[in-house]
Protein backbone atom coordinates (compact mmCIF):
# COMPACT_ATOMS: atom_id res chain seq x y z
CA UNK A 1 0.00 0.00 0.00
CA UNK A 2 1.23 3.46 -1.10
CA UNK A 3 0.13 5.71 2.03
CA UNK A 4 -0.59 8.73 -0.53
CA UNK A 5 -2.07 6.72 -3.18
CA UNK A 6 -5.98 7.58 -2.76
CA UNK A 7 -7.25 4.16 -4.90
CA UNK A 8 -4.59 2.51 -2.16
CA UNK A 9 -6.95 3.57 0.67
CA UNK A 10 -9.90 2.90 -1.40
CA UNK A 11 -8.82 -1.02 -1.41
CA UNK A 12 -7.86 -0.74 2.44
CA UNK A 13 -11.23 0.83 2.78
CA UNK A 14 -9.99 3.75 4.61
CA UNK A 15 -11.97 6.05 1.71
CA UNK A 16 -15.54 5.20 0.68
CA UNK A 17 -16.11 4.13 -2.80
CA UNK A 18 -19.34 2.44 -4.74
CA UNK A 19 -18.14 -0.97 -5.48
CA UNK A 20 -18.98 -3.26 -8.54
CA UNK A 21 -17.06 -6.01 -8.37
CA UNK A 22 -14.03 -7.46 -5.76
CA UNK A 23 -12.10 -10.41 -5.75
CA UNK A 24 -8.73 -11.07 -3.86
CA UNK A 25 -6.76 -8.71 -6.58
CA UNK A 26 -8.74 -6.74 -7.75
CA UNK A 27 -11.71 -4.46 -7.40
CA UNK A 28 -13.78 -2.15 -9.41
CA UNK A 29 -16.19 0.93 -8.87
CA UNK A 30 -17.75 3.77 -10.15
CA UNK A 31 -15.93 6.53 -10.99
CA UNK A 32 -16.80 9.72 -8.61
CA UNK A 33 -17.06 12.00 -11.72
CA UNK A 34 -19.07 9.66 -13.79
CA UNK A 35 -18.23 11.34 -17.35
CA UNK A 36 -21.20 9.16 -18.57
CA UNK A 37 -23.71 7.18 -16.43
CA UNK A 38 -21.99 4.12 -15.17
CA UNK A 39 -18.29 5.15 -16.00
CA UNK A 40 -16.54 2.55 -13.61
CA UNK A 41 -13.22 2.09 -12.91
CA UNK A 42 -10.86 -1.67 -12.66
CA UNK A 43 -7.81 -1.50 -10.56
CA UNK A 44 -5.68 -4.17 -9.25
CA UNK A 45 -5.70 -3.97 -5.18
CA UNK A 46 -1.55 -4.47 -5.75
CA UNK A 47 -0.08 -0.64 -6.33
CA UNK A 48 1.44 -0.27 -9.61
CA UNK A 49 2.25 3.22 -11.27
CA UNK A 50 0.62 2.43 -14.80
CA UNK A 51 0.15 -0.78 -17.35
CA UNK A 52 3.82 -0.10 -18.33
CA UNK A 53 5.09 -0.99 -14.96
CA UNK A 54 3.17 -3.86 -14.86
CA UNK A 55 3.89 -7.19 -16.58
CA UNK A 56 2.02 -8.97 -19.65
CA UNK A 57 1.02 -11.53 -17.37
CA UNK A 58 -0.91 -9.18 -14.86
CA UNK A 59 -2.26 -6.95 -17.59
CA UNK A 60 -3.98 -10.01 -18.90
CA UNK A 61 -5.38 -10.79 -15.21
CA UNK A 62 -6.49 -7.59 -15.25
CA UNK A 63 -8.36 -7.22 -18.59
CA UNK A 64 -9.39 -10.85 -17.50
CA UNK A 65 -11.60 -8.93 -15.08
CA UNK A 66 -12.33 -5.82 -17.54
CA UNK A 67 -13.90 -8.08 -19.88
CA UNK A 68 -16.28 -9.51 -17.13
CA UNK A 69 -17.30 -6.05 -15.36
CA UNK A 70 -17.66 -4.45 -19.17
CA UNK A 71 -20.44 -6.64 -19.64
CA UNK A 72 -21.95 -5.98 -16.01
CA UNK A 73 -21.46 -2.26 -16.82
CA UNK A 74 -23.20 -2.81 -20.37
CA UNK A 75 -26.11 -4.91 -18.89
CA UNK A 76 -27.26 -2.77 -16.18
CA UNK A 77 -26.56 0.54 -18.73
CA UNK A 78 -27.69 -0.71 -21.97
CA UNK A 79 -25.93 2.03 -23.55
CA UNK A 80 -25.46 1.89 -27.63
CA UNK A 81 -21.61 1.31 -27.49
CA UNK A 82 -18.89 1.77 -25.05
CA UNK A 83 -14.85 2.74 -24.16
CA UNK A 84 -12.03 1.27 -22.48
CA UNK A 85 -9.49 3.59 -21.63
CA UNK A 86 -6.10 3.59 -19.68
CA UNK A 87 -4.43 6.73 -19.50
CA UNK A 88 -0.68 6.36 -19.15
CA UNK A 89 1.45 9.28 -17.73
CA UNK A 90 0.23 12.95 -17.20
CA UNK A 91 0.17 14.04 -20.83
CA UNK A 92 -1.94 10.79 -21.78
CA UNK A 93 -4.42 12.70 -19.44
CA UNK A 94 -3.46 10.02 -15.61
CA UNK A 95 -4.19 12.05 -12.52
CA UNK A 96 -4.15 9.04 -10.38
CA UNK A 97 -1.05 7.46 -10.07
CA UNK A 98 -2.01 3.24 -9.53
CA UNK A 99 -3.12 1.49 -12.71
CA UNK A 100 -7.04 1.95 -13.64
CA UNK A 101 -8.67 1.23 -16.42
CA UNK A 102 -11.79 3.50 -17.54
CA UNK A 103 -14.70 1.84 -18.73
CA UNK A 104 -17.12 4.50 -20.52
CA UNK A 105 -20.45 3.63 -21.39
CA UNK A 106 -21.85 5.58 -24.38
CA UNK A 107 -25.34 6.64 -25.07
CA UNK A 108 -24.77 9.21 -27.45
CA UNK A 109 -22.13 11.57 -29.69
CA UNK A 110 -22.82 14.82 -27.77
CA UNK A 111 -22.17 13.12 -24.46
CA UNK A 112 -19.24 14.55 -22.34
CA UNK A 113 -16.15 11.97 -23.04
CA UNK A 114 -14.41 13.97 -25.82
CA UNK A 115 -11.68 11.50 -27.93
CA UNK A 116 -10.26 13.08 -31.87
CA UNK A 117 -7.99 10.16 -34.00
CA UNK A 118 -7.02 13.39 -36.32
CA UNK A 119 -6.16 11.01 -39.18
CA UNK A 120 -3.32 11.86 -41.59
CA UNK A 121 -2.17 10.44 -44.68
CA UNK A 122 -0.56 7.10 -45.00
CA UNK A 123 3.60 7.84 -45.29
CA UNK A 124 4.04 3.93 -46.27
CA UNK A 125 8.09 3.94 -45.99
CA UNK A 126 7.42 5.57 -42.71
CA UNK A 127 5.29 3.22 -41.60
CA UNK A 128 7.22 0.25 -42.53
CA UNK A 129 10.13 1.67 -40.89
CA UNK A 130 8.16 1.99 -37.90
CA UNK A 131 6.73 -1.03 -37.97
CA UNK A 132 10.19 -2.91 -37.66
CA UNK A 133 11.68 -0.50 -34.95
CA UNK A 134 8.62 -1.76 -32.41
CA UNK A 135 9.03 -5.58 -33.83
CA UNK A 136 12.66 -5.43 -32.98
CA UNK A 137 12.23 -3.94 -29.61
P1 LIG B 1 -7.17 9.40 -14.79
O1 LIG B 1 -7.35 10.84 -15.13
O2 LIG B 1 -5.98 9.18 -13.88
O3 LIG B 1 -7.18 8.47 -15.97
O4 LIG B 1 -8.48 8.98 -13.98
C1 LIG B 1 -8.60 9.12 -12.60
C2 LIG B 1 -10.08 9.03 -12.30
O5 LIG B 1 -10.23 8.80 -10.92
C3 LIG B 1 -10.86 10.29 -12.64
O6 LIG B 1 -11.85 9.99 -13.63
C4 LIG B 1 -11.48 10.71 -11.30
O7 LIG B 1 -12.80 11.16 -11.43
C5 LIG B 1 -11.41 9.42 -10.50
N1 LIG B 1 -11.27 9.65 -9.06
C6 LIG B 1 -10.38 10.48 -8.45
N2 LIG B 1 -10.54 10.42 -7.12
C7 LIG B 1 -11.52 9.51 -6.89
C8 LIG B 1 -12.14 9.02 -5.69
O8 LIG B 1 -11.79 9.39 -4.56
N3 LIG B 1 -13.12 8.11 -5.83
C9 LIG B 1 -13.52 7.65 -7.05
N4 LIG B 1 -14.51 6.74 -7.08
N5 LIG B 1 -12.97 8.10 -8.20
C10 LIG B 1 -11.98 9.03 -8.11
ZN1 LIG C 1 -2.03 2.80 -5.02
Amino acid sequence: MVSDCIFCKIVAGEIPASKVYEDDHFLAFLDISQVTPGHTLVIPKRHARNLLEMTPDETADLFNIVSRVTKKVEGATQPQGMNIISNMEEIAGQSVFHTHVHILPRYSQEDDLKIDFIAHEPDFEHLAQLAKDISNH
